[in-house]
């Protein structure tokens, strides 16, 4: 079975997504503290979600619809018809001592994602609910039902991801899916994995590392774990079949038991739920309601002028796809998007600022990228403005009035700061004359620096040569 296999690397992802719906997957309680209150342990829960007897749970219709969208965001196949399974496992953050899952039909199955050069099939996608949180103090573990319940959705991928960088490549697709659809929050929601890691070297016998939690870890943890395993055949180890943990703080994964199968969990269809029909015309109506994703707006974005890589980056962020739109209908979009990619996108991230809490509107990208595009004030003022813009938002035009930040191309004005610039880099001047071109760069940049970026570089350069010439 296992030479199936033809890459390097096998890995398979069970990523674990929070659904943004209001209340829990199937009880009332709120998925969120309420804002600004320091919470509690176990406070918000209800006899459903902590499975007193007698309490009967009902499917969420807007964490149902989320699932939905999901799913045929990532090009599944629905199922027709709803049913929820109890996986039975006995551990303290499970109070039902099963958890409510979907096993015999999931909600999803056979869909995929694309990245540039491959696509990555998805097995399936399913409705669950969360666990408790566990918490280790001391020699004790307390338990915190506040987040039991909570509705979760299981991507499974199928195991064809190559390589760390490719799962890397599959989970930033995913988020920004998880953006577009605004089914998932980023500061807020959880965001777990569990990987299955093989390599050829072990005749891809699978390990797989539970419960690695958010973006970063999953990174780590998967880079780390290929590297154990490649190490571990060189030294003629045996790679053994089991589950193991990923420590985050120390940077490692580590053995916990030899895994168990899906079989073990002895899954029954939950009688509390009744099957839940989901109707062609449903699905029809969640499909067109989908937005356009990534993928399609970035190729879109190819078609009007811009260059590959920057579409897609631009793409992948809703609200600076969004910003980008708008920019280029009024400015030429390979200017926009070059613009928006390499300045405004460095800007905002050295700024740790989104988009939105910088303020920056549209109008303000077209009169900066107007002027630069009119050559009236050079790149370096609009680097500057661009700085400046992404601190605090502020009329561009009036700005660059009142501060006289206009391009200075007055060959007199710039003839004499060559002079100048020539008589304080003798050193240069000389390197330049042996033929050392980069020395000319050298004189420019002092002109630069006199007036302030404000100087056309490329006339400096033109003048530049003209009296070294002399
Ligand atoms: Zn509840
Ligand atoms: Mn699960």
């Amino acid at each position: 079975m296992t030479q199936k296999f033809t890459s390097d690397i096998v890995i398979g992802l069970e990523i674990h997504v929070q659904l943004d719906s209001k209340t829990k997957l199937f009880c009332g309680c709120p998925t969120r503290p309420k804002p600004g209150v320091q919470e509690e342990p176990n406070t918000r829960i209800c006899p459903i979600c902590l499975g007193h007897p007698g309490s009967k749970p009902t499917a969420n219709k807007e964490a149902i619809e989320m699932g939905l969208r999901l799913a045929l965001a990532l090009n599944c196949s629905v199922s027709s018809r709803l049913i929820f399974s109890r996986k039975s496992y006995f551990y303290p953050d499970m109070s039902k001592n099963y958890q409510i899952s979907q096993y015999e039909e999931p909600l999803g199955r056979e869909g995929s994602l694309e990245l540039d050069n491959k696509t990555i099939g998805i097995t399936r996608v399913h409705l669950e609910e969360d666990p408790a949180a566990l918490i280790h103090s001391g020699s004790c573990v307390l338990v915190d039902y506040n987040r039991s319940g909570n509705p979760l959705m299981e991507i499974v991928t199928d195991p064809t991801i190559g390589s760390p960088d490719e799962a890397r490549e599959f989970m930033r697709r995913l988020l920004s899916i998880l953006e577009y659809l605004k089914v998932y929050d980023i500061d807020w929601g959880i965001l777990k994995a569990d990987a299955n890691i093989s390599v050829r070297e072990s005749s891809y016998t699978r390990v797989e590392i539970k419960n690695i939690t958010g973006f970063k870890e999953i990174e780590r943890a998967l880079d780390y774990e290929c590297a154990r395993q490649k190490q571990a055949c060189q030294e003629a180890q045996k790679i053994i079949a089991e589950t193991r943990g990923w420590d985050a703080e120390k940077g490692y994964t580590y053995s916990m038991r030899e895994k168990e199968s899906e079989e073990d969990y002895g899954y029954i269809i939950d009688p509390d739920l009744v099957a839940i029909t989901i109707t062609q015309d449903r699905i029809e109506k969640a499909k067109a309601s989908l937005p356009e994703l990534s993928q399609a707006k970035a190729k879109r974005f190819q078609a009007i002028g811009v260059k590959q890589e920057d579409a897609k980056v631009i793409a992948a962020d809703q609200s600076i796809a969004i910003l980008f739109e708008e920019v280029s209908k009024k400015v030429e979009p390979g200017l926009a998007a070059k613009w928006i990619r390499r300045e405004l996108m460095r800007v905002l991230n050295f700024a740790k600022r989104s988009l939105e809490d910088s303020n920056i509107k549209p109008h303000h990208m077209v009169d900066l990228l107007t002027l630069v595009h009119e050559k009236r004030i050079t790149d370096q003022t609009a680097q500057k403005l661009m700085e400046r813009l992404v601190e605090k938002p502020f009329d561009i035009k009036d700005v660059v009035e009142q501060e006289s930040l206009a391009k200075v191309s007055d060959d007199s004005l710039l003839t004499d700061a060559c002079k100048q610039a020539i008589a304080q880099s003798p050193q240069a001047v000389l390197d330049y004359h042996a033929g050392e071109e980069k020395a000319l760069n050298f004189i420019v940049g002092k002109v630069m620096a006199a007036t302030k970026g404000k100087a056309d570089p490329a006339i400096v350069k033109k003048l530049m040569i003209g009296l070294l010439k002399v």
